[in-house]
């Protein structure tokens, strides 16, 4: 154990040490920030002085900001230099720093001290920021159970406790059930149309368990091939039934567990003065309520189902050309949907590799945000990072002034967890001292000494991710636990989603998209493709997740066990109406369906917000299109109202002010060709 004062965890510099950082200060740091915490947390509750701003709320920020920093800096360690030394550590304090994070609202000296503190004439006269902060701290406390009585905190607690309990089954129950299937098929002719990495896989798997052919498993790098490309019909149907049967049978069965979990969700719910979860949970997002998230899913699916109507007229008539007859089954959609886009667009992604190598997209991901939002980005070797494979850029304003700097980390490794992500890792203070990022991914990494080249899928991911980054890197908040991505979840996708539109746009992939032996440019025909491609079947994609979003919020807002019985049959009969063919009678997506149950909240009643930050950003790259997509007017008037602007307004006012009017599906439709 090194001695406290040379710990780095314990005032983490904007300058992150992190080759000094060791696992072995995981522990004593956290444990000392958590005292130091604790402390800060008691002397507000027992300050005699007059309550102030600074006194309290200001107090209760600053207490709470060197563990954050820390906790926040070892969680991203965690996910990209995972060793079992910092994973037992982290573990080992996570469980103490949550349980102090949710013992807050429920402490009855701070509480006390919060709310004498908002009746006074310094809490009236708080600038904007500093009162929304006011305002969202009481209501957040009073949402986690602060104005209960000493019987109702019991009982809070104890739905907590029994939710995350349930939960964790549930999710449990997904994985074993997941990993208890399999099918193994001997008879080679019968993996006709499957790619040949699918039958590798299929292949290593069976030898990897010890048996002779190929085998199948309930995961998605084994479900969707077999579903896309397989011949034979009737595995098709074995696959795709198994897959949403999946923890319905035997020590398995997620239906009760689903039951018992929208029970104790209403009932928390209730017991905090909420008519039902959705409500809870909406609040402080930008539906506000479950009937305003259902009105905006139920306005869309209306919108979507004329063409949702012609797709699948187009799909079925494709088939009959192929002279296939019989009902068009659940596992048939994939398959033949695959066949008629090899029909319709001959489109094969990897013809664009060529055209994306890894260097020329980021220099022009950055000079695509240079010119939008007048900023620079350099690469500053300087910084100490956790790897020979990571830089560090720092981003500065035109005039040279420094708003931060970040670390970029793009390839896999294998002590590095998967995805790609944005995190903030420090938050500058009041004179926007620099903010620290990371931006971290898993694209195709460089083969032999070729340069990465890479898909548009991952061109995407490294812009959505850049818009995060943006978000936290250029806030101008003042309060931290109001600055960069600390906003409505309904919200945070609009800056990163908005990012993607510019990997579409022609003039964009002019400055960036270039082959990289010659320097040539996207062909128009290829680039036709890639547009074309983009749209196929999105009514049936749309429709799809509106279906999940239905589901989730009927089984929040209006599922009654007594009177609808099963789950599974209450979320299937939902969910038929947005299929374009008859589901099977013990179709039971939802036992498997860990977004809305494999956590204590998860997506619970948040599955809509997908689509809700679409609509958004769709509807606000209008004005990027109308005034060009450079346009250094519409960037500043983007940066000043949404990117610099953090959770410091509501964000339909924040909104409203960059668009000048509320948001329109209109161009979210007229993106996907449905309109
Ligand atoms: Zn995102």
């Amino acid at each position: 154990m090194s001695p406290p004062d040379t710990n780095p965890l314990l005032v983490v510099p904007a300058a992150i040490p992190f080759d000094a950082i060791r696992a072995s200060h995981v522990v004593p740091a956290i444990e000392r920030l958590l005292t130091e915490a604790r402390a800060e947390v008691a002397a507000i509750a027992t300050d005699t002085q007059p309550r102030t701003y600074d006194s309290v709320l200001g107090r209760l920020e600053k207490a709470t900001e060197p563990l954050e920093n820390a906790m926040t800096l070892v969680g991203h360690l965690e996910s990209v230099t995972n060793s079992p030394e910092l994973r037992a550590a982290y573990n080992q304090v996570k469980p103490e720093v949550s349980a102090f994070y949710a013992g807050l609202p429920l402490d009855e000296g701070l509480w006390a001290a919060l709310e004498s503190y908002s009746k006074t004439d310094d809490a009236r006269a708080l600038p904007a920021v500093k009162r929304r902060l006011l305002t969202r701290t009481i209501d957040d406390f009073v949402r986690h159970g602060a104005r209960l009585d000493p019987s109702g905190k019991k009982r809070l607690e104890a739905l907590t406790r029994e939710l995350a309990q349930v939960s964790q089954k549930f999710s449990e129950n997904v994985l074993d059930a997941t990993a208890a299937w399999e099918m193994v098929i001997t008879d080679e002719a019968k993996l006709k149309g499957l790619p040949r990495s699918a039958v590798e896989g299929a292949a290593e798997s069976a030898r990897s368990k010890g048996v002779t052919g190929w085998r199948f498993t309930l995961q998605a790098p084994s479900v969707i091939p077999v579903m896309t490309y397989l011949d034979d019909r009737e595995i098709r149907r074995d696959v795709y039934r198994a897959y949403n049967r999946r923890a319905t049978e035997g020590a398995h069965d997620n239906r009760a567990n689903i039951g018992r979990i929208l029970e104790l969700r209403r009932e928390k719910a209730q017991l905090l003065g909420y008519k039902d979860f959705a409500d809870l949970l909406l609040e402080d997002r930008m539906a506000k309520n479950g009937a305003a998230a259902r009105a905006f899913v139920d306005d869309l699916a209306r919108r979507t189902d004329l063409a949702f109507a012609r797709e699948n007229a187009e799909l079925e008539a494709f088939r009959a050309r192929q002279s296939e007859t019989g009902v068009l089954e659940p596992w048939d959609l994939g398959y033949w949907a695959e066949k008629q886009r090899l029909a319709l667009y001959d489109f094969d992604e990897e013809e664009l590799r060529p055209y994306f190598p890894i260097n020329r997209v980021i220099s022009g991901l950055f000079e695509t945000v240079e010119r939008l939002y007048g900023v620079n980005v350099v690469e500053d070797p300087a910084l100490p990072t956790w790897g020979a494979h990571v830089k560090a850029y720092a981003i500065t304003e035109g005039d040279g002034t420094k708003l931060g700097h970040f670390y970029a980390d793009f390839y896999p490794r294998e002590e590095k967890r998967g995805g790609a992500w944005m995190n903030g890792l420090i938050t500058g203070d009041a004179k926007i001292a620099p903010h620290v990022g990371v931006i971290c991914a898993n694209v195709s990494p460089p083969v032999g000494d070729k340069p990465a080249l890479l898909t548009h899928d991952e061109v995407e991911t490294l812009f959505h991710e850049f818009g995060h980054l943006l978000h936290h890197m250029l806030t101008r908040v003042e309060v931290r636990s109001l600055a960069g991505t600390n906003v409505a979840w309904d919200f945070v996708e609009l800056p990163s989603q908005i990012m993607e539109n510019w990997t579409w746009e022609r003039a964009a992939l002019d400055l960036f998209a270039r082959h990289h032996l010659d320097g040539s440019t996207i062909p128009q025909p290829l680039f036709e493709k890639l547009t074309k491609a983009r749209t196929y079947r999105a009514a049936n994609a749309q429709m799809r997740q509106l279906g999940f979003a239905t589901v989730d919020l009927m089984m929040h807002m209006d599922y009654d066990p007594t009177r609808d019985g099963d789950p599974t049959l209450y979320a299937r009969s939902i969910a038929q109406r947005f299929s374009p063919v008859t589901l099977p009678d013990d179709y039971a997506f939802v036992t498997s369906f860990g977004h809305l149950f494999a956590s204590e909240v998860g997506y619970a009643a948040g599955y809509y917000s997908y689509k809700w930050a679409e609509v958004l950003d769709a509807d606000a790259f209008t004005r990027f299109k109308e005034h060009g997509v450079f346009s250094r007017e519409v960037g500043e008037a983007f940066r000043k109202s949404v990117l610099e602007r953090g959770n410091g307004s509501d964000p339909m006012e924040l909104y409203r002010e960059f668009m000048g009017r509320d948001p329109d599906l209109k161009a979210l439709l007229e993106r996907s060709g449905l309109a």
